[in-house]
């Protein structure tokens, strides 16, 4: 009896690694997770080629986009300039860029990472934003990677913060230091999903706050989470980091609600 081994291609007897990997299939079909028909590995992190490459479902954000929030201009603009959203309005953080548009397909998956544990699409939504942010973080010098930080209790229900991970893969990749310690949530606010604008703004106004008195004056600090949709969270990160001393505050996202 033989196999195929998935690293060199070349077909193998049945030897541990084999074994394992048949074990593994049996544990977990190897088809695409989010439309369960198309063949998908685990090293695929069971999305399949077609769902990856179907139009609209990872779109990278480019230019033009506001020059702060980084909401994408489906029109023809060369020049810099400032959505309606960020016109005379302090968002807590100097700007925000994300790796793709939030599609029903990233938000699919990103919902399924998060609150369906299903880890193996972890590195496939650290990659878009690492090849994204990579690029653009290596052009300047950044004193630290904030994720958003959950609260205990959500964290505890979640088993993981998916801002955390996300960030220790960025930090893998670009060596800025992943710093979880600065920033707690002090309020175990709701979902955010149902509220407009102004009541997101009002809802996490006050939800974070330093984890213990430190003064980070000057800093350039990136912070991390999953998807932009308004801003007013990873804003109200940036204000805390900023009253600590911090000079720039820039915001990375795997997505961005348009
Ligand atoms: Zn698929
Ligand atoms: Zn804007």
């Amino acid at each position: 009896m033989s196999g195929i081994d998935e690293d060199s291609g070349r077909k193998v007897g049945w030897g541990w690694r084999s074994w394992a990997g048949v074990v593994a299939s049996l544990l977990y079909p190897e088809v695409c997770e989010v439309c369960g028909e198309e063949r998908a590995t685990a090293r695929e992190s069971y999305l399949c080629v077609k769902c990856r490459s179907a139009p609209g479902n990872l779109v990278p954000v480019r230019a033009p986009f506001c020059d702060r929030c980084g909401l994408p201009y489906a029109g023809e603009i060369t020049a810099r300039f400032v959505c309606s959203n960020c016109a005379g309005m302090d968002q807590g953080f100097d700007s925000a860029r994300a790796a793709v548009v939030a599609s029903r397909f990233v938000l699919e998956v990103v919902h399924r990472y998060k609150y369906g544990r299903s880890t193996w699409l972890e590195p496939f939504l650290a990659q878009l934003l690492v090849d994204a942010a990579g690029p653009f973080l290596a052009a300047g010098k950044w004193d630290a990677l904030v994720p958003v930080p959950l609260h205990p209790v959500r964290e505890r229900e979640r088993e993981f913060n998916q801002s955390v991970r996300l960030a220790r893969r960025l930090s893998a990749s670009t060596g800025i230091p992943c710093r979880g310690d600065l920033v707690r949530r002090r309020v175990a606010t709701g979902s955010q999903a149902l509220l407009d604008r102004g009541q997101r703004a009002k809802n996490v106004a006050h939800a974070f706050a330093l984890r213990r008195p430190v003064r980070l004056e000057g800093w350039r600090v990136v912070v991390v989470d999953d998807v932009l949709t308004t801003g007013a969270t990873t804003g109200a990160v940036g204000r805390v980091l900023r009253r600590a001393g911090v000079e720039t505050v820039v915001v990375w996202t795997v997505a961005r609600g348009v």
